[in-house]
């Protein structure tokens, strides 16, 4: 590699990247997650297969899914006995107000300004359980009453002036992807609400090679950002489960956390400063590598759930891409074991992008999954499982799993794999292999689509997560599940719950955990209010537990009952005094926080 000469200053390269490729007018769904092209479905033996060509499972059938489950949740499941959804279920009346629409028609191409129901319903949820109940078995009551897609700056500062002038309101939409109900209008808005869609601001503005940042549009998903830095040598690295849809905008409004922050960080550590629209004005600063400037309102945009501004861009540190990507696996006896071991990785100081420990059900979930063998990798299965059961004398029902990504130059991979392998075996620890770590990694995004599936064959199902410090972790997990447990029987619900935790980021102080929670409803009044109430449970639980309200999803409207638990009454106070002085018209309307 070329060294600078002594004295020689770096010189500042500019590149404009070239736009990321169109994905195919309707190619994600409106309905359910994902890309219209891919799913999970019940092919004509009656087995599980996932459709599509996008991902390793694509156009495999997945024979043991429904045996699995059955056992698991205590019922029978027949594959072709569905709850046919009713999507889309009756959209609200729009709320006109002609001045608005007519002073944006004038200001946006028809094209961009829309009253359609099925567009107005998308723009009105995220991902929650009762978002997707609401679509499919019940009904949104208040969804926005037009769609507007700027396609700069200035055009969102147009529409935000307009919805002032002429009283109605905004609410900013990234990918639509969150899980709090945050894009959930607010009943009793009387104002026409406009659903301002920044998905056509999705630009990598200018990557700055030599002092690493780019500027890029609050619009871009994950896929454009890394479409348009990858083909530069760059990545951002920020890689939440959603990346294929969520976007840097709704990254920056739901203080968001990737699969890889241990290398790269979380979206605050990322962002170096926001360019943002609000009413009180454009707020916009440049980039610095750190800074003290007192109070910075850029900053309170973290986490601002769309109640605050509306992020038109932000410039972000960005990384060379890695020389070396490496998965691994490792498989303990017991989730106790397995804490141990990613204690010690944390307190090693040598931690790998990605640590993902799962608890025993989780692992076994993955093996489910696993699409139908050949003769040849049966035998292969077979043998391999022989030999962890019965010659290292792991046990099926409490054996756990980690999986590992290691990237970066090929000695500092090769030195994280030594010191990260030498610690897992301390404790009791047995490699599994760079294929069944990739597996499981890249098994997320696929995950990502079984919640609609599952919906459609009696089983209800949702994620929620929490940070806890280390000597907390072990004991709420414990605590979550009973409650769980407890609570599912209470209400006389058919089988039994699915419960199951992994834990996915690690800090020095602490971990973020992740928990599964699923039932049969089948035969069940009101499914969907009764998996609230008994998420509201566990979360009561999680809070009593040591956990914090919310590690990465955020509080929208789900978590909002829980804010005066976590916030004292003077820190509530700030946060509403806050919003009423920067948008005392409420014109970013949301009801968010
Ligand atoms: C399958 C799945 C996996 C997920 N995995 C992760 C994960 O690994 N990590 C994680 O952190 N989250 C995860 N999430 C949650 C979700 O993807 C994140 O909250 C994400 O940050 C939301 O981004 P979005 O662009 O979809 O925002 P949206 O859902 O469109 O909006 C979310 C909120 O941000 C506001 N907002 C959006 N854009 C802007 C903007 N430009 N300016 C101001 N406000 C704005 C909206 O008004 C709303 O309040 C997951 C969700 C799903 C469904």
């Amino acid at each position: 590699m070329a060294h600078a000469h002594a004295g020689a200053h770096p010189e500042a390269s500019r590149i404009v990247p070239e736009p990321p490729s169109q994905l195919p007018p309707g190619a994600e769904s409106l309905d359910v997650w994902g890309f219209r092209d891919s799913g999970f479905e019940v092919n004509a033996a009656g087995q599980v297969a996932f459709r599509g060509s996008r991902y390793a499972i694509s156009g495999k059938a997945i024979p043991n899914l429904l045996p699995w489950a059955e056992g698991v949740l205590g019922v029978k499941l027949d594959a072709f006995d569905r709850n046919t959804p009713h999507y889309p279920t009756a959209v609200p009346e729009r709320v006109a107000n002609p001045g608005f629409e007519a002073a944006l028609a004038a200001r946006l191409s028809p094209a961009r300004v829309s009253s359609d129901p099925q567009l107005r319903l998308r723009h009105g949820h995220g991902h929650t359980q009762e978002d997707m109940w609401a679509i499919k078995h019940g009904a949104l009551r208040r969804v926005p009453d037009l769609v507007v897609w700027p396609e700069d700056e200035a055009e969102v500062r147009d529409v935000l002036e307009l919805a002032r002038v002429h009283g109605a309101c905004v609410v900013p939409c990234g990918g639509g992807t969150n899980v709090t109900d945050a894009l959930r209008c607010p009943e009793d808005e009387r104002r026409s609400i406009a659903s301002l869609d920044l998905r056509r601001l999705n630009r990598v503005l200018w990557i700055d090679a030599t002092n690493r940042t780019a500027q890029i549009q609050a619009g871009a998903t994950g896929l454009e950002i890394e479409e348009q830095l990858g083909r530069h040598g760059f990545t951002l690295g920020h890689e939440p489960d959603s990346a294929e849809h969520s976007t840097l905008g709704g990254w920056i409004a739901t203080n968001a956390s990737g699969m890889k922050k241990n290398r790269y960080g979380n979206i605050e550590q990322l962002v170096l400063s926001v360019r943002a629209v609000t009413p009180e004005g454009d707020l916009e600063r440049p980039p610095a590598p750190r800074e003290s400037v007192g109070a910075d309102p850029a900053r309170w945009l973290i986490g601002s759930e769309g109640q605050l501004g509306i992020v038109t861009s932000a410039s972000v540190e960005i990384f060379p891409l890695p020389a070396v990507r490496r998965f691994g696996s490792v498989l303990f006896p017991s989730f106790e074991q397995g804490f141990r071991f990613v204690f010690d990785v944390q307190r090693s100081g040598v931690v790998p992008a990605s640590v993902r420990l799962m608890d025993n059900l989780q692992f076994q979930f993955g093996q489910a999954l696993k699409p139908a063998k050949t003769r040849l990798a049966a035998i292969k299965s077979a043998l391999e499982k022989l030999y962890v059961l019965r010659v290292r004398g792991f046990e099926a029902e409490s054996m756990v799993a980690c999986t590992l990504l290691f990237e970066g130059s090929e000695s500092e991979v090769a030195a994280q794999e030594r010191s990260v392998y030498r610690i897992a075996s301390r404790h009791g620890g047995m490699q599994a292999g760079a294929e069944n770590g990739e597996r499981g990694y890249q098994l997320t995004f696929a995950i990502a689509y079984i919640r609609d599936f599952l919906l459609d064959h009696w089983v209800i199902a949702e994620s929620f997560e929490t940070s806890v410090a280390w000597s907390d972790a072990q004991a709420l997990c414990a605590n979550v599940k009973q409650r769980i447990w407890q609570e599912h029987a209470k209400r006389g619900l058919p089988g039994r719950p699915f419960i199951s935790v992994r834990v996915t980021q690690l800090y020095e102080t602490g971990v973020c955990l992740y928990f599964y929670f699923a039932f049969h409803y089948k035969g069940v009044a009101a499914p969907s209010e009764v998996f609230a109430d008994i998420e509201r449970a566990a979360r009561d639980e999680i809070l009593r537990s040591g956990g914090s309200l919310s590690h990465h999803h955020g509080v929208g409207k789900l978590r909002q009952e829980f804010l005066p638990r976590v916030f004292s009454p003077a820190a509530l106070a700030w946060r509403r005094k806050l919003k009423q002085a920067v948008d005392p018209e409420n014109l970013l309307g949301a009801g968010n926080g």
